[in-house]
């Protein structure tokens, strides 16, 4: 538990004028850029009014609705700090200075949320008929993690798993690039010696995305049982333990010089190919 929590209990129902970077408030909540104290506190920063608005009309629990001076009056951020003291919640109002040390940006959002992070518990996945999941092996770069989250949901797959050591899903910047995804997309953890296990009784074809792969993506037949996409690292691509549990071993064809595509890019690809036969522009967006 980091102070956040430890300063007693927290007073509800008010709005809470903080005008000092010294605030320990503030201090707690800057501290949010850093992994240690998301995961010691089970909370993240989501930045912008419409990410906080997502997130609670999804059921997402807020902490702390955080906005600038100039944003007071303004009627959606007055519905959100009301659902937010309804919740149980903070809400401080602080000056542009608090609000741009929090999120580190010259010209921040008017309105910051601390959520309560979620993860979905790798035994709780049980895919079905028509869903794809997406399995990330040690991610590194939070923007791809964040492109990646934005795309699976854009795409229509039911959600991300990240094996072994990877990059947080609920870092400032992974969370800015989804866009606000991060609040529709379920995501889970797993080591590989997890995710091997799981993938033994959960009655999924693994379409493992490789160099060497010698199917071409556009053959595979998606539609057999549910599919998970395993996708390499960015550096090193997947390993030979992760790569023998492929049901197939594809390959996206290329030309050019360039040695590979991205992996936020190759994710993309796979995903809208794997979910073809489920999209059309009549019954989605
Ligand atoms: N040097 C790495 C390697 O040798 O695999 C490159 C990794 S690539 C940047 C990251 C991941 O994107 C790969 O592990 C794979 O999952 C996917 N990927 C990129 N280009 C691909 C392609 N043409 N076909 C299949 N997968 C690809």
């Amino acid at each position: 538990m980091n102070e956040f929590h430890d300063r007693g209990p927290r007073r509800v129902g008010q709005v809470k004028e903080v005008t000092s970077l010294a605030n320990p408030i503030i201090k707690d909540i800057k501290a949010l850029t850093n992994k240690k104290s998301r995961e010691e506190s089970g909370t993240f920063i989501a930045e912008g009014l419409k990410l906080v608005i997502d997130a609670i009309e999804l059921g997402w629990t807020i902490r702390t609705l955080v906005y600038a001076k100039a944003a007071k009056g303004k009627s959606l951020v007055e519905q959100m700090a009301a659902k937010t003291v309804a919740s149980g919640g903070l809400v401080l109002e602080v000056n542009e200075k608090v609000i741009s040390s929090i999120t580190r940006r010259d010209n921040p959002q008017m309105v910051v949320g601390i959520f309560e992070s979620r993860w979905r518990a790798l035994k709780d996945i049980r895919p079905e008929e028509g869903e794809t999941w997406v399995a990330l092996d040690r991610v590194r770069d939070p923007g791809n993690l964040g492109t990646i989250i934005r795309t699976a949901d854009a795409a229509g797959a039911s959600g991300i798993i990240l094996v072994g050591e990877t990059t947080d899903p609920f870092s400032l910047e992974t969370v800015r690039a989804t866009m606000g995804s991060i609040f529709a997309v379920p995501v889970s953890r797993a080591t590989a010696e997890e995710f091997i296990a799981w993938k033994k009784q959960a009655g999924v074809s693994i379409v493992a995305t490789h160099l060497a792969g010698s199917v071409d993506y556009r053959t595979i037949d998606y539609r057999k049982k549910p599919v998970v996409l395993l996708m390499g690292n960015e550096q090193s691509g997947l390993p030979d333990q992760l790569a023998r549990q492929a049901d197939a071993l594809a390959r996206i064809p290329q030309q050019g010089r360039a040695d590979s595509l991205n992996l936020a890019v190759a994710t993309a690809v796979m995903l809208f190919e794997a979910r073809r036969h489920l999209l059309s522009l009549t019954e989605g967006k």
